[in-house]
């Protein structure tokens, strides 16, 4: 992993993802990092199921609720004042959402439960 000095510029992406998740399965860790709150799936219209919520901040894959989730898209910010722990942070915005099929690579790798991620 690269260590960058540069810390002035944040990419945040949004995405969902679907994990086969089987009733008594250790959901312990799957918390909203905004929130800290459980970050319980939720219903995507998109795909016809019920899918998490994530993020992508300069590489580092965390979980969302669906309220912080529906926050970030509409506002935008939240997540990095988080991430870097300033809530008064300025934010200007740009750039351009990645591919939603990148997050959901990276997303099923981090949630190795010994299950296969279901898309
Ligand atoms: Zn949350």
């Amino acid at each position: 992993m690269n260590r960058h000095e540069r810390c002035d510029i944040v990419e945040t992406r949004l995405g969902r993802v679907s994990f086969d998740i089987k009733p008594g399965d250790d959901v312990s860790r799957d918390i909203c990092f905004v929130c800290e709150k459980p970050a319980t799936a939720w219903w995507y219209a998109k795909r016809g199921r019920m899918a998490h919520g994530l993020a992508d901040i300069n590489g580092q894959i965390v979980l969302l609720c669906e309220q912080c989730f529906t926050t970030e898209e509409r506002d935008g910010g939240a997540l990095i004042r988080k991430f870097w722990n300033a809530p008064d942070l300025k934010i200007t915005k740009g750039g351009a959402y990645g591919d939603i099929g990148e997050i959901r690579d990276i997303a099923g790798a981090i949630k190795e439960r010994g299950n296969k991620p279901t898309n």
